[in-house]
């Protein structure tokens, strides 16, 4: 079984009252690392520690700049022993740290009585992370010089594909093949606009993935209106989504 919880479900602007996007699956992974992290896992009651690995797609301050909160948690309130993994565009290593640093002074040298595992995405590679494979896709958003990575990863024989922050692009078609559930950008709830999905490029996509494949929604700056829609769901802060 497939479980994604959502810590949040907005875009950057955390339109509409959304908070930034994240989600945990089956309550290990966590997919993107927003300001809001530590507080929303502990809203939804995860203990900090249960993280096993972190995705992140790419470098916009929505999508990582939570990370120095939860590692001041396991240095001071919550000990963890195994390790960390945190798997995220090349040079990964060093822009975490960095801001971990700049955060709290200190915290990147300090002995928190575990290590971090930093794996560089490594597109048309099969990769693995805490005994998980899976595979990064480049995809298209903001411009060449920053690199954007989905991820795709079989988990209890379910295929979890993730666009991260994307245009629509021939690489989320290659990224979303074969998967039981998508997890998919739609900033724009009306018109296109750049950088990221609208709901009409939503529309395409659902077009011509088999409905095999679930789609849901995040990141988002409005309610899109599904009704009437097969497949399609609609992330929330805080809701969770099961798939059997
Ligand atoms: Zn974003
Ligand atoms: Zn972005």
């Amino acid at each position: 079984m497939l479980e994604l919880s959502f810590l949040g479900s907005g875009n950057a602007f955390t339109a509409g009252g959304r908070y930034w996007s994240s989600f945990l699956l089956n309550g290990c992974y966590l997919f993107e690392a927003p300001p809001t992290l530590l507080p929303h896992l502990k809203r939804l009651g995860v203990p900090p520690a249960d993280i096993r690995a972190v995705f992140i797609s790419h470098f916009h301050g929505d999508h990582f700049l939570g990370l120095p909160f939860l590692l001041l948690e396991y240095l001071h309130l919550t000990p963890r022993r195994e390790d960390l993994c945190i798997v995220g565009p090349p040079g990964v290593e060093k822009m975490i740290e960095g801001v971990a640093e700049a955060a709290f002074p200190g915290l990147s040298h300090a002995d928190a009585g575990y290590r971090r595992r930093y794996l560089e995405a490594d597109a048309g590679r099969e990769q693995t992370v805490d005994g998980l494979s899976f595979q990064a896709f480049r995809m298209k958003h903001a411009g060449e010089n920053l690199a954007s990575f989905g991820y795709r990863l079989r988990l209890a024989e379910k295929v979890l594909a993730y666009t991260g922050d994307t245009e629509l692009c021939d690489e989320l078609f290659a990224l979303a093949a074969g998967a039981d559930v998508l997890v998919l950008d739609c900033n724009y709830s009306q018109d296109k606009g750049p950088e990221h999905l609208s709901f009409a490029e939503v529309l395409e996509v659902r077009k011509r993935l088999p409905p095999s494949t679930a789609i849901i929604l995040t990141h988002m700056e409005a309610e899109p209106d599904v009704s009437g829609l097969e497949g399609v769901l609609v992330a929330r802060d805080f809701a969770t989504f099961r798939f059997p």
